[in-house]
């Protein structure tokens, strides 16, 4: 190993990582969502259990966080006149107030030639995940911050 490799220390588990999120029915937040097909989807974030392990984790740390909140992510975009769903797909008027586009990904080619132009998924400013980029000035208020998400 070079001088310059920084060595990373897995978690033995899932209850161990950052990224695990047992507040949200034990989802991995580890990745960001790809953009889609339609519309105003809302990606769920995987279901794992605490005793499952893979190689992407990570451990709490604090001098180096690995986790961003989507409010404060380079690529989390709010839109300028609000977000106005269709359906609520069983979310509150007040959730999808506080919901901005990730578009951390770019589209994969794919072996069918798709039809619509991509759409970029909803999230949440109080989601994030272990993807983002560059922390922006704080916006959350108190409120918000306890606002149930996900
Ligand atoms: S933190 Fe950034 S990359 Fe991750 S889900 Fe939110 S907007 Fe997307």
């Amino acid at each position: 190993m070079s001088g310059g490799e920084k060595t990373v220390e897995l978690p033995a588990s899932c209850s161990e990582c950052l990224f695990f999120r047992p507040d949200r029915e034990n989802r991995c937040h580890r990745h960001a969502p790809g953009p889609g097909e339609h519309k105003e989807e809302v990606p769920h974030w995987p279901k794992v259990s605490p005793d499952d392990l893979c190689g992407d984790g990570a451990l709490p740390d604090e001098e180096t966080p690995a986790h961003i909140d989507c409010h404060a992510c380079v690529y989390w975009h709010r839109l300028p006149s609000g977000f106005k769903p269709i359906r609520l797909q069983g979310r509150s008027p007040e959730w999808w107030a506080e919901v901005g586009l990730c578009r951390r990904w770019s589209p994969s080619p794919s072996r069918e030639d798709m039809r619509h132009a991509v759409a970029w998924p909803v999230t949440h400013a109080g989601s994030g995940c272990g993807d983002g980029a560059a922390p922006a000035p704080e916006t959350l208020t108190g409120a918000l911050a306890e606002m149930s998400v996900d």
